[in-house]
């Protein structure tokens, strides 16, 4: 793992590849689809990439967008399309105006305002939404959806006659089916979990647990904004999701120690769900 490359993730037949540490960098991208939630820095895993979902303003998740855009323009790629909250718009494009100025160089690139459960495409038939999530500044977290047509119920089954007989007493044989597979937090207090019916169902549930044990209270983390492991053990039952990722982890506990206390923390029946996603 290094800055330049990031870390790895499988799931859903999609590779994860990012960093992610509590007031460092957080970065998330899936290559296959060509987009990633929050930028961190600007690693460099990231500048192929066509769409930029945004959390929040914050410098470790955000920082990244004005040196995207430049390595962009330089090597003369497609305009860089940045979802983000409504209210980091115009100061975003003031930044860009100073850094264009700087730079004396006019940039291209979109900056789109989100609205919360929105169906924005990615690539085929996958889309992600956005949900409202609770921070100190105004934040949003992001789901990944794929949209399959299926056979309805009523039909699974049935040899492909009998299909087609139904088909032609004008019933619908088909239904849309829209399977939320991966869920992206940003930074939020544990209230998200509530923010939208799907985000318990997520298939990977990237979620942030800034701190892990008594080193700091749940009342601290609740004052910055974040979630804390003591608050997270007892939604565990009710989280549906087949894997929990844990982000944002506090730098203050090295990746080895904070596998030691998810080991001693996480109740066995949910140790092989819950991991944490590589800072450094
Ligand atoms: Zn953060
Ligand atoms: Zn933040």
């Amino acid at each position: 793992m290094s800055l330049t490359s990031g870390a790895e993730y499988s799931c859903c037949n999609l590779t994860l590849r990012g960093l992610s540490l509590s007031g460092i960098r957080t970065a998330i991208s899936v290559p296959e689809l060509s987009f990633c939630f929050d930028v961190g820095q600007g690693f460099p895993f990231l500048l192929n990439l066509k769409q930029f979902f945004i959390s929040h303003g914050h410098l470790d998740h955000a920082a990244g967008i004005p040196y995207i855009i430049s390595q962009k323009a330089m090597n003369h790629q497609e305009a860089p399309k940045f979802y983000m909250p409504p209210s980091l718009v115009n100061p975003m494009y003031e930044i860009m105006k100073i850094w264009q100025k700087i730079e004396n160089h006019e940039y291209n690139y979109q900056f789109l305002p989100i609205k919360e459960d929105e169906k924005i495409p990615v690539k085929g038939n996958y889309f992600v939404r956005p949900f409202p999530t609770t921070h100190r500044i105004e934040s949003f977290g992001y789901t990944l959806f794929q949209s399959q047509r299926k056979l309805v119920k009523e039909c699974q089954g049935l040899s492909q006659n009998e299909i087609l007989k139904i088909k032609n007493q004008g019933l619908e044989i088909h239904q849309h089916i829209e399977t939320p597979l991966i869920t992206f937090t940003g930074d939020t207090q544990i209230e998200f979990l509530e923010s939208r019916p799907w985000v318990k169902k997520s298939k990977v549930l990237l979620m942030e647990s800034t701190y892990l044990d008594q080193r700091k209270t749940v009342e601290h983390a609740r004052k910055w904004g974040h979630s804390h492991l003591d608050e997270i053990i007892p939604k565990l039952d009710d989280i549906e999701s087949e894997k929990i990722v844990l982000i944002h982890i506090s730098s203050r506990y090295p990746t080895d120690e904070a596998l030691q206390i998810l080991k001693q923390r996480i109740p066995a029946r949910h140790q092989n769900r819950v991991d944490i996603f590589p800072g450094r």
